[in-house]
């Protein structure tokens, strides 16, 4: 038995099996040829921000393209980090927006999959396994430095430009096994340093899928793959994992590009295949003039759990999320209007080098959009849904007739041009205020050429003829008809030909008991408005604006 090998059984007495014995329990996937493997692999926060979800939707995209497997794993071993079951919000917010993991860990205390466990604080023996393999063969030491005697090293370095614990720095990389013994013995806890091949004089080259060809110093930082109480670092965990669950394509955000170099020798120096790297840069924002990375701490859209909240349907939140991921996606929308988000050939060599830009009113346009184009009866069912937990309010409403709350989501719905009124579900309660009582707030502003004195001889002229009966052509043919006595006229070209000679045109006209009825100038086909306000509601709110004009001429 070599030292190493002496050294190996000492630090880790109860490790009994080799990597051979966990590559044998994790064997090659059978994946058609040229399938990707892609993971998530975030920090159990209980926090999923919109760039984590982009992030998650490129590894899904490009997983399913090759019909693939998209992965989700926890990476909880950083416990500063961790709250409790800070995977539930993770899990319902991918599940949500349907970027739903082929394996890995499925909801609190839940995984699935032959590849598993997917998080990280129950694979601390795999880790461990491979942690001896590299002390066994030379590549890995105890180190037994102190707080204390980190900070010194800090200290001395403060004018270098490598930093970190290496070269002469690093006091423990020659300890003996006998001095090895005598610190354990004496009760010294200890970290894991990989012992860095690299030298400063070495550049390595990877091509980053998104960024390109990047140059970058070989890592010679003799980096902690074991912490104090035998938990990995990320690094080491990530090279161990990523190889064991036969990640091929590594797409995760940009802040790790520094640690590339690292990761390249770690997966050399374990003897494992390199992955492939694609790092997304952040989803930024405007914000006074400038741009900024969408925080966190500053904006409440940056959290997945807001769009839910306010009621995006989860249509428009994947549309907009195509639009920023792949620059070409809206030309390829125009061409195919109606095709299913996954029939879109996303490419990761299509991302945003340098961040793409979150646009709100964007995303409320593209929201409108998708919208305007579903039938009343999904827009009643997904608002129906959102209200119970969100708006209680809207959902008494709705309950009084769900019939009529559904025909008053159809006006304007469901033809050629249809209106886009709605952004997101908690828009709807002030769209459709005006057609229930207890949520009408009369406003009887009017603009154009209607004037109190005008709207006074209109309402008394059209609560006469108003007929809850008429078809559409014969209600607005009553309309036209009101307008000669009143000295208006039903033509609104002959009205600007001849301003002078009329007190105002049909619109005028229209715009007087559109504002009777809905208090707004401006809504929906006031026809189908009418006739879902009932006979009742018309009447009553006719003689009030009526009564609120008398008294203002
Ligand atoms: N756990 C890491 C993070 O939350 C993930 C990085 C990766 O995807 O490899 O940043």
């Amino acid at each position: 038995m070599s030292d190493y090998q002496k050294l190996a059984e000492l630090l880790f007495p109860n490790i009994t099996k080799t990597p051979k014995d966990y590559e044998a329990i994790y064997p090659q996937r059978k994946l058609p040829e040229g399938a990707r493997v892609s993971r998530f692999a975030p920090s159990p926060t209980g926090y999923l921000h919109f760039g984590g979800l982009y992030a998650a939707t490129a590894a899904k995209l490009n997983c399913v393209a090759t019909k693939g497997t998209f992965l989700l794993r926890i990476e909880d071993t950083d416990k500063k980090r961790e709250v409790e079951d800070g995977v539930s919000a993770i899990v319902e917010g991918l599940n949500y927006f349907g970027i739903t993991p082929d394996e890995g860990v499925m909801g609190y205390d839940k995984e699935s999959g032959s590849y598993g466990p997917y998080t990280q604080s129950k694979r601390v023996e795999i880790y461990q396994t491979f942690a001896k393999n590299l002390v066994a063969q030379g590549l890995a030491y105890p180190c037994f430095c102190s707080a204390g005697e980190l900070d010194e090293i800090r200290t001395a370095q403060e004018n270098e430009d490598i930093k970190g614990y290496y070269g002469s720095y690093a006091k423990c990389r020659d300890l003996s096994i006998d001095e090895i013994k005598a610190n354990i013995e004496a009760g010294k806890t200890w970290t894991l340093r990989l012992k860095s091949p690299g030298s400063v004089d070495k550049k390595i080259i990877f091509d980053d899928m998104i960024k390109g060809k990047i140059e970058m110093p070989e890592n010679v930082i003799d980096v902690v793959l074991l912490k104090t109480d035998g938990v990995p670092t990320y690094h080491f965990a990530h090279a161990v994992d990523d190889h064991l669950m036969h990640t091929t394509h590594v797409i995760r955000g940009d802040e790790w590009i520094a640690s590339v170099p690292l990761h390249i020798q770690l997966f050399k120096v374990l003897g494992f295949k390199p992955v492939k790297y694609a790092h997304i840069a952040p989803i930024m924002k405007e914000d006074e003039g400038g741009k900024r990375k969408l925080s966190k701490r500053k904006d409440p859209e940056a959290a997945v759990s807001y769009y839910i909240e306010q009621g995006f349907p989860k249509e428009s939140v994947s549309e907009y999320i195509f639009t920023i991921l792949n620059s070409n996606f809206e030309d390829w929308r125009r061409a195919n209007k109606d095709a299913e988000l996954s029939a879109f050939p996303f490419n990761l060599k299509k991302m945003s080098v340098s961040g793409a830009l979150f646009d709100m009113v964007k995303l409320c346009d593209v929201s409108k959009n998708v919208i305007s184009t579903m039938k009343a009866e999904k827009v009643f069912e997904l608002s129906y849904e959102w209200a119970k937990s969100y708006c209680p309010h809207l959902a008494a409403l709705y309950e009084q007739d769900k019939g009529r709350a559904t025909a008053i989501l159809n006006i304007d719905r469901e033809n050629k041009k249809p209106r886009k009124d709605i952004a997101k579900w908690s828009d709807i309660p002030d769209y459709i205020s005006y057609m229930y009582d207890e949520t009408f707030t009369p406003c009887y502003e009017l603009n154009g050429n209607a004037t109190p004195q005008l709207a006074v001889d209109v309402l008394e002229k059209y609560i006469d003829i108003v007929n809850l009966d008429d078809d559409k052509d014969t209600w607005f043919a009553r309309m036209k008809d009101m307008c000669e006595p009143l000295g208006c006229t039903a033509n609104v070209k002959e009205f600007k030909q001849n301003p002078e000679g009329y007190r105002g045109h049909v619109g005028d006209v229209s715009t007087i008991i559109r504002v009777a009825l809905t208090g707004r100038t401006n809504t929906p086909d006031l026809y189908s408005i009418t006739a879902l306000l009932g006979e009742s509601t018309v009447r009553a709110r006719l003689n009030a604006a009526l009564k609120y004009y008398k008294e203002e001429i």
